[in-house]
C-alpha cells in the first residue's frame, strides 16, 4: 500500500519546514509506504527553494512547480494527475488540518472499504467571525441551490482512493470545484470528524477575491437554479407592473384628483427594473463566461519544473 500526500503551497515559506517535520513524524508511525507531493503554486517567496532542499534530502518528497499562480484547486488537480499510490490525502500546508488525522482517515478507509473519506470540521480555530458565518451560509446556500446534496462544513481535506483518482483524471472541465466534484461522483463516502486548528504561521493565502471566485465556481458549476431565479424575478416584476397599471387606471377613473405627477414612483420603477435586469444579465454572464473558458480549451495549469517525479 502506498499513500500520496498532496500539499498545495502558495507563499508558505513560514510554515513549510515545520509542516514537513510534522508529516514525517506522523508518518514514521505507520507501516505503509508514502510520498509527499508539494505543489508550488507560483509563490514569490522562498517556498520553491525550501521545497528543493527538502526534495534533495528526502526522496519521498516530490515537487511540482507552476509557471505562475493558478490557484489552490488547480494545484491540487495537478498533484492528483501525478499520483502513483493506492490513495491520496489532500491537505493544506499550514497545519490547520492536523497531519495526525491522516492515519485515522487511512484506517477508516481500510476498515470500511470506502472510496472517499471526507473530513468534516467540528470546530474551526483562529478564523474571523465573518469567515465562519459566510462559510456556514455558503455551504447551506449551495445545497439549497444545487440539484445534488453536498456535505456541509467540508473543505478539500479528504482521502480519495485510486478508483476516484482515475475517475477524476477523466474530468475535462476547467473550473474545478473539487469538493463538489468529489461528492458528485458518488462512490462509497465516509465522513471523518476533526477539529480544525489555527494556521501555524503567516496569513491566509485565500484572498477575498479568491474566495468569492471559488464560491461562484461552486454555485455556477453545480446549479442551474440562479437562471431560474432570474426568470422568477422577471415574472414577479411583470406581475407588479400589471398591478400598478390597473391601480393607476382605477385611480384615473374614480379619484382623478389624487393623481400627482410624481417622479418618485417613476424613478422607483426605473431603478427596480434596471436593477433586476442587471442582476439577470450578470447571472447570464457568469454562465456564458464559463462556456467561454471551456471553449478556449487552455490548460488548467502550466508546470515549469518537476522534482522527484516522472
Ligand atoms: N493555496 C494555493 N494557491 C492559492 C491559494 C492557496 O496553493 O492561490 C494553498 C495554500 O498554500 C494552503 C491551501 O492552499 O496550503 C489553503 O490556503 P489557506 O490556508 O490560505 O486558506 P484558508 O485555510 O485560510 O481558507
Ligand atoms: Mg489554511
Amino acid at each position: 500500500m502506498k499513500l500520496n500526500i498532496i500539499i498545495p503551497c502558495f507563499n508558505e515559506e513560514e510554515v513549510l519546514e515545520e509542516s514537513y517535520k510534522r508529516f514525517v513524524t506522523v508518518m514514521s508511525k505507520v507501516s505503509y509506504d508514502y510520498s509527499m507531493i508539494f505543489v508550488n503554486d507560483g509563490s514569490h517567496d522562498k517556498t520553491l527553494d525550501i521545497l528543493k532542499k527538502l526534495a534533495e534530502n528526502d526522496n519521498r518528497v516530490s515537487v511540482i512547480s507552476f509557471s505562475r499562480n493558478f490557484g489552490h484547486q488547480n494545484a491540487v488537480s495537478a498533484a492528483l494527475h501525478h499520483t502513483d499510490g493506492d490513495a491520496a490525502v489532500i491537505i493544506d500546508a499550514d497545519l490547520q488540518d492536523p497531519p495526525e488525522e491522516i492515519p485515522k482517515m487511512v484506517e477508516k478507509w481500510q476498515t470500511t472499504g470506502c472510496n472517499i473519506v471526507y473530513a468534516v470540521r467540528e470546530s474551526r480555530k483562529g478564523e474571523s467571525f465573518l469567515k465562519l458565518m459566510t462559510a456556514k451560509l455558503y455551504y447551506r446556500t449551495l445545497n439549497a441551490f444545487s440539484e445534488y446534496a453536498f456535505p456541509v462544513d467540508t473543505g478539500d481535506f479528504r482521502l480519495v482512493d485510486r478508483a476516484v483518482i482515475d475517475t477524476f483524471a477523466r474530468f475535462p472541465e476547467k473550473h474545478k470545484y473539487l469538493r463538489g466534484l468529489f461528492s458528485w461522483m458518488g462512490f462509497h463516502q465516509e465522513p471523518h470528524y476533526y477539529k480544525r486548528e489555527e494556521r501555524f504561521a503567516g496569513n491566509t493565502k485565500y484572498s477575498l477575491a479568491k474566495m468569492v471566485h471559488l464560491a461562484a465556481v461552486g454555485i455556477f458549476g453545480f446549479s442551474k437554479k440562479p437562471l431560474k431565479i432570474a426568470i422568477s424575478l422577471g415574472i414577479l416584476c411583470i406581475f407588479f407592473a400589471i398591478i400598478l397599471i390597473i391601480w393607476m387606471i382605477c385611480l384615473n377613473i374614480f379619484r382623478p384628483e389624487q393623481i400627482v405627477p410624481g417622479w418618485s414612483s417613476t424613478i422607483f420603477i426605473v431603478l427596480l427594473m434596471g436593477g433586476i435586469q442587471l442582476f439577470t444579465i450578470g447571472i447570464l454572464g457568469e454562465y456564458i463566461g464559463n462556456i467561454f473558458d471551456e471553449t478556449k480549451n487552455r490548460p488548467e495549469y502550466i508546470i515549469k519544473d518537476k522534482i522527484n517525479l516522472k
